[in-house]
This record gives C-alpha cells, structure tokens and sequence, in this order.
C-alpha cells in the first residue's frame, strides 16, 4: 500500500471520527514527514481533489483538538529536514499560532463575530431574498461549478484543501456576495477541524477586514491551474474584490496571566475539545478524578454537523484513555450544554474546591466555561487554566501581522527547547 493510500479508510474517506485518536495523528505525521521538505513547499497550493491529498499534511483535525501538539509536529519535521527546508511547513504551523495569539488579544473580534452570525440567523428567517441565495449556496446549487463541488466535498468530508478555503470565501464573499459571517459559521459546522480563530480570522482576511483594505480576489486562471484544470470557472467570477467595512475592533488587550496551581491541592482535571493532550499539561500532581465534557451545541446559532461531533467526541474519549493509563483514577465523559451544574455536582462530590484545565482559547468553548465559571465561584469552586509553554511563548508577538511572529519563528523554537 502507498503512503498516500494508507491514509484513505476503507470507506473512502480521508477523515473519520473513529481516527480521531492520538496514536492515529503520530501514524499520520510519521508517513508525511518524508514530504514535509521542499516537497511541501513546492507542491501544497495544488488542491489535487479530495483522493490526492499526499502534498498536504491533514494533520488540521488533530492538531486542532491538540490530539497532537504544534511543537510535536514542528519537532517531528525538524528531525528530518533542516529548518530551512521546512521553512514553508513551519510558517503554515506558526500561521495557526498567530491566529490563536491575535484573537487571544482581540476577544472583542470573536464576541462580535457571534453577535453579527445572531443576528443574521434572524435575518434569514425574514428576508426571503437572502435566505434562498444562502440556501442555494449552502446545498450546492450556486451555478458555479467548482463552488458547488467544494460544498459537497465540505460536507461530506469535513475538509477543504487551504486553497479552496480561499477560492470558496472570496467567491462566497465577492461573487455571490453574501455576509462573510455567513460562510464562516458554515465552514465552523463542517470543518473537522474548524476552529474559532484559524476560521473567523482567514475569512476576515478574505474579505479585508484583517489586513486592512487588502483582499483576496479568487480568479478563474489561478483555480485552473492549482487544480490542475479539474474547474475552469471563466466569466463566472466577480473581477473586483472591494473591502467590506467595520467599525474599528480596538486596541489589543493583555492576554490573561497564566495561572499556577499549589502543590498538594486537591482538584478535578476537565478535558475538553481544545485540548486533548491533558496527561501532557504540567500539574503538580495526579487529580482525585477526570471528567471529559463536550458540547451538544444547542444554543448555538448552527451546531456542528454529526460527524464533527463524533470527531470531538472520540478525541475526548481518547484523551480520557490515555489520562487512566497515567492517573489510574476513574474518568468519565458527558456531552451537555449545562457545565456548571455538572461541574459543581463533580467538585462537590469529590469534596474539591479546584477544577483544572488546559488553558481554553477564545471561542465556543472558552464563552462555556466563563459563564460556568462565575456560577462556580459563588460556590467556592476555582478553575484554573494552565497554560502550555507553547502559547506562553509565542502569543505575545502575535499582536500585529504575520510577519512579525514569523521572524520569531528561531527564537520561539530556541526558548522551548531552554524549558524542557
Ligand atoms: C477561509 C479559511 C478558513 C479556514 N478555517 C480553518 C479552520 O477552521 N481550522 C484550521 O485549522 N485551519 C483553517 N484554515 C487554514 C488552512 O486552510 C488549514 O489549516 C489547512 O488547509 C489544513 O490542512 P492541512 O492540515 O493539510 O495543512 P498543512 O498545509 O499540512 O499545514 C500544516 C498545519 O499548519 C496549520 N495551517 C496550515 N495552513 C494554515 C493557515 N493558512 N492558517 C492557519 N493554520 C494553518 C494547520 O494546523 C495545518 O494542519 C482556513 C483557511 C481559510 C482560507
């Protein structure tokens, strides 16, 4: 079997809850390094089809649930070529960093994003006009061949090669102009590995909200030659690409001190989506107990599709498996939207007044836990979020654009290498 074959289940598919296991991401990791070189810098704009993805790494899933870690992966492809050779592999790592770190410093950017999908969701109920351009997208029927082939391969793949990420939002944005918010929340639903800030911010790049005025113009040529003539969409594009506008998000704020934990003081490790490496978070000590909790999502305005459910589910249940091998305790798992009545009913019956967890970035499952938070606290229960080296590192220079994280790449690899 090639590696590339390898990689495809026996259903077809390229992505599978049932994968979403750590020992299935190193597999996968292993069988790319090879191709994470120059390979990777001279072939990843190429979006083959959903049966050629041997020229990208596919790791998104994984790494997005931190089944496996960013510093594993670049660690991993750093033993097998020079940093210069990689240099394109680790930028589009880093690139994910950056995203996480600026959103870290603009929350303000995520509340108004959710306010904005609210907002919109009501406005599909009311106006006709909107609500059948948006359905005629969202269920392939837009007329434009490629954008069509590329929702359904979103749904029933959960995962778009970067490249037709970038085709769909301008064409979503500029084309068929409908609200970017729109786009994104249904790229959220459907990505395996949808997340808050890599999602919200590369469509606000599209649209030129995150570089000020710049914009991403999809053309007919460039979707001809990066998929390699499978879609030739000439005359069915818009030629301009004019920046949406915005009231100015703000100034970036601190992001929230990491926090420690006593030694000797009994807690409750959670697990959730946003961190599924816990039995590699530094505690100072084994928790009484580990309590895995995801999300039904039923407040939210479009819940994640089935199979991004099951994703993040078994990427809990993996966690949760790997914590009893190392803690010995008992762990279980519950999928709810009430976590501070769970949380509370935990804590109490462990007889503890700390609840631990991977630090929670901005987005989805971080707004849960704040507001089960505050709830908490009137109990006495505290959460701490202990934050891992990695983001501790890397964050505070992703305030600005790209380029200034990018040229800290050497250092921010130098400074993990001193804490470990
Ligand atoms: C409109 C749009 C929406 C996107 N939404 C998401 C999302 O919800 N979640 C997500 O993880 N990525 C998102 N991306 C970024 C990127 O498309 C995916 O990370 C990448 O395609 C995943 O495939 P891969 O693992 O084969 O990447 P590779 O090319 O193998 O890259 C390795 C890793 O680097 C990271 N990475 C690569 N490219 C980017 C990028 N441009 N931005 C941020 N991180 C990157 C990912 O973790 C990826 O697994 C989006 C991009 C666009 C244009």
């Amino acid at each position: 079997m090639s590696a590339l074959a390898e990689t495809y289940t026996d259903s077809g598919k390229l992505i599978t809850p049932e994968n979403a296991t750590r020992p299935y991401a190193l597999g996968r990791l292993k069988r790319f390094l090879p191709r994470a070189g120059r390979a990777y810098a001279d072939t990843r704009n190429s979006d083959l089809g959903p049966h050629q993805r041997s020229n990208v790494s596919t790791l998104s899933p994984w790494i997005r649930h931190r089944l496996i870690l960013e510093e594993e992966v670049i660690d991993a492809v750093l033993g097998h070529h020079s940093l210069s050779a990689a240099d394109k592999f680790v930028q589009e790592v880093f690139w994910r960093t950056y995203f996480k770190g600026w959103l870290e410093h603009r929350p303000q950017v995520w509340q108004r994003y959710c306010a904005e999908v609210h907002g919109l969701m009501d406005a599909l109920a009311s106006n006709s006009e909107l609500r059948q351009r948006y359905e005629a997208a969202i269920e392939a029927r837009s007329g434009i061949d490629c954008m069509d082939a590329w929702t359904r391969e979103l749904i029933e793949t959960g995962y778009l090669h970067n490249h037709a990420r970038m085709w769909f939002a301008s064409i979503w944005i500029f084309t068929l102009k409908l609200p970017w918010q729109l786009g994104a929340q249904f790229f959220l639903s459907h990505l395996f590995d949808g997340d808050p800030a890599s999602n919200t911010l590369s469509w606000r790049w599209v649209a030129g909200l995150h570089t000020k005025g710049k914009t991403y113009l999809a053309r007919a040529s460039n979707i001809e030659k990066f998929t390699e003539g499978r879609f030739n969409p000439v005359g069915q594009l818009s030629g301009t690409a004019r920046p949406i506008m915005e009231a100015d998000p703000g100034l970036p704020i601190a992001v929230h001190p990491a926090e420690r934990l006593e030694a000797g003081e009994p807690f409750l490790l959670l697990v959730t989506t946003e961190d599924c490496s816990p039995e590699q978070l530094s505690l100072p000590g084994a928790p009484e107990a580990v309590l895995g909790v995801t999300t039904a999502g039923s407040d939210l305005p479009m819940p994640a599709s089935a199979q991004v459910r099951q994703f993040a589910v078994h990427s809990v249940e993996d966690a949760l498996g790997r914590c009893d091998a190392q803690f010995g305790i008992p762990s279980e798992l519950r999928e709810t939207d009430a976590w501070a009545d769970l949380l509370k009913d935990r804590a109490q019956e462990l007889g503890v007044k700390t609840i631990v967890t991977a630090y929670m970035p901005v987005g989805h499952v971080a707004d849960r836990l704040k507001q089960a938070t505050s709830s908490l606290e009137k109990d006495g229960i505290r959460v701490v979020q202990v934050r891992r080296d990695y983001d501790i590192v890397a964050w505070p220079h992703a305030t600005k654009g790209f380029f200034a994280l990018r040229k800290k790449i050497p250092h921010v690899l130098d400074m993990l290498k001193s804490t470990t």
